[in-house]
């Protein structure tokens, strides 16, 4: 018998903390996790991915629904039973982590609920509702996460000002909404709050939405809800919040300057990782002084039998990296030669249109003198793109000129983000332009602007008309 209560203490129950749990007791190790909320899942599934894409799909629905008018199909106006609405995201998140509690108890892994923090390098102590309870383990994963980063001078306490965890809860559709941050949340619950009837702002700090992305794969959505939203701000910061009986008002400065009301304001100006309140010191962990943890390609921390994983070891923070990490700490806690060596990870705004990307961008391509060559296909030449009547993306793929590799994949349209798996698995595997082309791809769909982008590269495609070059 070991002289610890667990083989490995997870510490943290998102998508990292259950992941590394559940495959480390598959691999035969007693296992403990650690959460301090009662449902598992941690921000991913109960304030995250999952209630986000739920109503973005309802957003999707009724934008479609409108859209059909223009085809001589007209539903009226929707009524929006917000209540019910709320109900439906509920069971969707409950579904998923009573699944959680579920496969938890399958697999005999013992659920502590509390806030742990380190005592020492063997030992957490958990503060719950039946007290406080030391629990000791001979290995370690951190899988703590982040949390939404608070604007200082913000009168917070005010219900009408959000974090997207508050945004999320659908209390009211404001009429008019204030986004402040044009990033990933703030775009994706823009576009759940418009379709619901919101008039939209959005005011973002740079010259650009979603700073860091392709800029190419974001004009499309940038001309579509340019449209939509009442106003756009770029190089614009909201300085101070008043509130008011009628509203918040924001006053803005840069590009944009003025104070105006609003119903509602969402901040979405990134996330912090919560990497400095667990008393890592006590375990002899390093921790950055933004809260981060710096992990090797096993996951290992400073401390050897400490491994963190997810948000907390940096960017980018996305779920499905977070349980990647999970599994490579598992298996290395359970003795196996595991690693993080995965090659990509494939990003997504699940916007309308949706972008999604895989590995080196054209700017980061350019930028590094890296030769390469790029292959674009329009979605105003995909037959279904026309049939759907949305054409305003693009598949773009880039190849190492020298060895005809795909490096890179951008997709901005319909199902972007399920269509960009296709080429996170060609990057893995190494995959040749010809690969990627000769793979017959069904017909009428959007993944064939994937095999079209390649073929656009090759020189062989035959739905574009290209001239030879001489
Ligand atoms: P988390 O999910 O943050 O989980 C950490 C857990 O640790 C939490 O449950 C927390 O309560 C617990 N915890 C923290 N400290 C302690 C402690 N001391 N003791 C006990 N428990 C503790 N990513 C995507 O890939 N796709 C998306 O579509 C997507 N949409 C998102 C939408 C929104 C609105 C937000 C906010 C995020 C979204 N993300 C998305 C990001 C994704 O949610 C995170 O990358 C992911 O949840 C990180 O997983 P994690 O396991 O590292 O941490
Ligand atoms: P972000 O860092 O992606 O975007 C924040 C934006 O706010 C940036 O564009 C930044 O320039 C801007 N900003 C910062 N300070 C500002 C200010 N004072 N005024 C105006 N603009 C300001 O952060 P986020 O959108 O909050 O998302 C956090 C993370 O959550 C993302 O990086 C991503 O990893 C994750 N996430 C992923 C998904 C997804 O995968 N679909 C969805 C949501 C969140």
């Amino acid at each position: 018998m070991s002289e610890f209560d667990y083989d490995i203490l997870v510490l943290g129950a998102g998508p990292g903390g259950y992941t590394a749990a559940f495959r480390a007791a598959d691999l035969g190790q007693r296992v403990a996790l650690v959460e301090r909320y009662p449902e598992l899942g941690g921000v991913c599934l109960n304030v995250g991915c999952i209630p986000s894409k739920a109503l973005l799909h309802t957003a999707s629905v009724i934008d479609e629904a409108a859209a059909m008018e223009q085809h001589g199909v007209s539903f009226g106006e929707p009524f929006i039973d917000i209540d019910k609405l709320r109900s439906f995201k509920e069971d969707v998140v409950g579904k998923l982590t009573g699944g959680l509690a579920g496969m938890a108890k399958q697999r005999k892994v013992d659920i502590i609920q509390g806030t742990g923090s380190f005592t020492g390098p063997n030992e957490v102590v958990v503060e719950g509702s039946a007290g406080s309870k030391a629990v000791t383990f001979s290995n370690a994963v951190i899988a703590v996460g982040s949390q939404s980063l608070e604007l200082g001078g913000m009168p917070w306490g005010d219900p009408r000002l959000m974090d997207s965890t508050d945004a999320l809860e659908l209390e009211e559709i404001p009429n008019r909404l204030l986004v402040i941050g044009g990033g990933i949340i703030g775009l994706e619950m823009a576009c759940v709050y418009q379709a619901l009837g919101s008039s939209v702002t959005v005011v973002e700090l740079t010259p650009g939405l979603m700073p860091g992305t392709d800029p190419d794969l974001v004009k499309p959505l940038q001309r579509r809800i340019s449209k939509r939203y009442e106003a756009i701000h770029l190089e614009t910061r909201v300085t101070q919040v008043d509130v008011a009986d009628q509203g918040l008002v924001a006053h803005f400065d840069g590009k944009h300057t003025g104070k105006e009301t609003f119903d509602r304001i969402l901040v979405a100006v990134g996330r912090t990782p919560n990497g400095g309140k667990i008393n890592a010191a006590a375990a002899g962990v390093e921790v950055s002084d933004r809260g981060f943890i710096d992990v090797d390609s096993q996951m290992r921390t400073n401390v050897p039998h400490i491994f963190a994983i997810g948000d907390v070891v940096g960017q980018p923070m996305l779920a499905h990296k977070a349980s990647h990490e999970g599994k490579v700490a598992a298996e290395v806690c359970a003795g196996e030669k595991s690693a993080f060596e995965a090659r990509v990870i494939p990003s997504v705004a699940y916007t309308d249109p949706e972008i999604a990307w895989a590995g080196v961008t054209e700017n980061e391509a350019r930028q590094s003198g890296l030769k390469y060559g790029v292959g674009k296909f329009p979605l105003a030449a995909s037959g279904r793109a026309i049939g759907i009547d949305r054409t305003e993306g693009f598949t773009k793929l880039l190849f190492d000129t020298s060895t005809k590799r795909i490096i890179g994949a951008g997709i901005t349209g319909p199902n972007a983000g399920d269509l960009i798996a296709e080429c996170a698995l060609a990057i893995e595997m190494g995959a040749e332009a010809g690969d990627i082309a000769l793979t017959i791809h069904p017909h009428p769909t959007l993944s064939e602007s994937v095999a079209m982008a390649a073929e656009v590269f090759e020189g062989t495609v035959t739905d574009l008309y290209i001239p030879r070059k001489k």
